[in-house]
């Protein structure tokens, strides 16, 4: 699928809901996040309509990060940013909203208000489950 007609970012890429946009080329597009966590907090994804990272696919990746990497080293020195993170949620449990992956952005500023850890409570492994769950993970590698 390369455009979902029903996509709100897909919709964006051809023009049809405004955006502020920072970046296009015939891979990649990058607009402002409209709630943004800080100002000037952006949203990198690809042209082509894909849900979340597992369907992107490997020959993609290069580009939107590239262009990821590139659109942050602007937004910190356009912006003074002192700092940056990059978040990316995939599928609801994670807090996606729009299916078409996308990744944001977030420039940080010391002493600035976005809490990235809010929620994230340390847990703690039992003896040897580290090495379970670290296994479950390999086996599918
Ligand atoms: P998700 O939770 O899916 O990673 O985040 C979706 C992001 O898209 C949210 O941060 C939200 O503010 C942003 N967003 C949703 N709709 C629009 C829109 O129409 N325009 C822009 N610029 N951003 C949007
Ligand atoms: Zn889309």
């Amino acid at each position: 699928m390369i455009m979902a007609e029903e996509c709100t970012f897909c919709r964006i890429i051809a023009g049809q809901i405004p955006a502020t946009i920072i970046h296009s080329d015939d891979r990649t597009f990058a607009f402002l996040d409209i709630n943004p966590a800080n100002k000037g907090h952006t949203l990198v994804l690809t042209r082509k309509h894909y849900e979340n990272l597992n369907e992107i696919p490997a020959n993609e990746l290069g580009s939107l990060f590239e262009a990821v990497q590139k659109i942050s080293k602007a937004i910190e020195k356009g912006l003074k940013a002192e700092g940056y993170n990059i978040l990316m949620n995939n599928k609801r449990p994670a807090g996606q909203i729009i299916d078409h992956a996308h990744i944001h952005i977030i420039p940080r500023f010391k002493g600035d208000e976005m809490q990235v850890r809010l929620g994230w409570a340390y847990k703690k492994y039992e003896q040897g489950e580290d090495k379970t769950i670290s296994e479950k993970i390999k086996k599918h590698l």
